[in-house]
């Protein structure tokens, strides 16, 4: 792909209270079909006007993103929903009373002014409002609908800090919005509304449990959490290998002392081939390791501080150069489902019991 390379401008913004001068020139920037990279509070999203197909075009682009797998348009207010859907469910109101502004994406069908680069060529639209200033002042200025998938390059892990989005994106797109880490660190959960039954089709903070309450019925995406033989996601990006670091890596499932005697079992075989070894364990189990580079994501007793830290740290094996990776897993109950959804995606859903 030849892009033409230009200077990527990075400011600092105040993430809970943006300068007007920095959002109007973001938002202009938008206005006349410009990329931007802004924080949100689940991951960094690149963001450009979702009702601009040329927009949509670019945003394919930079990433190296499949043109057929769909973008999420971002709102900021509510009367903005109506215009961009062709129906809006009783239960998409009462979801987002529930969870919006927040990390919770819906799909329901599209109205005809959402141009199908937009929506990959599907006749729904996923929507979702972030809780994030930056996120909301930046919509606002930009007109009201941002297209933005996660900020990283296709393929890599989502960015949870602007260093990351300029990693991947330096010299593809206008600008990037720094306003520090995020605040959860994994992307939104999908809900679509489209079919009979509302179906989980992405797993994230919000999670079953908290769903079920509000709408009474749910089920979720059977293949998110196993290789199913000719299954296909329903949610395009969900088929994609995606927050792949580059070693090959297995998750190890069983109680904390068998898994880390067979972590360390794998890690001294492949040292013995030669082979740069990385190990991505917890607090607890840290000291038990013995691996090059020996990652912690936190305390298994907090799951938001595992997710937050997830991406940052398949970033970190990358860069590093590790080639054999060997990860702990955790609990599938609540926000756990998310970060093992994702866990079990980067492992190609090659997991180890034992
Ligand atoms: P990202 O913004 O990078 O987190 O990716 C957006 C995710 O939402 C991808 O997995 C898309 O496939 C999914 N998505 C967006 N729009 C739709 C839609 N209309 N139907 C199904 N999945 C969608
Ligand atoms: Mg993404």
């Amino acid at each position: 792909m030849i892009m033409n390379e230009m200077q990527t401008e990075i400011v600092k913004v105040d993430a809970s209270a943006p300068e007007a001068d920095v959002i109007t020139r973001a938002g202009e920037t938008i206005r006349k079909g410009g990329l931007v990279a802004f924080p949100t509070e689940t991951v960094y999203g690149l963001g450009g006007d979702a009702l601009n197909p040329e927009s949509s075009r670019k945003i394919y682009a930079a990433k190296g993103r499949p043109s057929d797998n769909p973008l999420i348009v971002h709102i900021a207010r509510m009367e903005d929903l109506e215009p961009v859907c062709a129906k809006i469910p009783a239960e998409m109101l009462r979801l987002a009373e529930a969870f919006w502004p927040g990390p919770l994406t819906m799909i329901v069908p599209k109205a005809g002014g959402v141009p199908t680069e937009t929506t990959g060529g599907l006749d729904t639209v996923a929507i979702r409002m972030p809780d994030h200033p930056v996120a909301l002042e930046l919509i606002r200025a930009a007109g009201g609908y941002i297209a933005a998938p996660s900020a990283n390059a296709s393929g890599r892990p989502s960015p949870t800090l602007a260093e990351h989005v300029a990693e991947d994106l330096d010299g593809r797109i206008e600008m990037i919005l720094d306003g520090g880490e995020v605040g959860i660190g994994v992307e939104s959960t999908i809900v679509d509304l489209s079919g009979e039954v509302p179906t989980i089709l992405r797993p994230g903070y919000v999670t079953e449990e908290m769903l079920l309450r509000v709408l009474g019925k749910i089920q979720t995406d059977p293949t998110l959490m196993q290789h199913i033989e000719g299954g296909r996601p329903k949610a395009p990006g969900m088929r994609y290998r995606h927050y792949a670091p580059k070693g090959t890596m297995t998750l190890v499932e069983g109680n904390a002392k068998e898994v880390a005697e067979q972590i360390n079992r794998m890690v001294e075989a492949a040292a013995a081939e030669g082979q740069k070894t990385g190990v991505l364990c917890t607090d607890e189990s840290m000291g038990a390791y013995r691996a090059d580079v020996v990652q912690s994501l936190g305390s298994r007793e907090e799951m938001r501080a595992i997710a937050l830290h997830l991406y940052r740290a398949l970033r970190e094996f990358d860069a590093q150069g590790v080639q054999v990776i060997c990860a702990e897993s955790f609990s599938r109950e609540g926000f756990g489902q998310a970060v093992m959804n994702r866990l079990l995606k980067a492992a190609g859903y090659t997991v180890l019991q034992v």
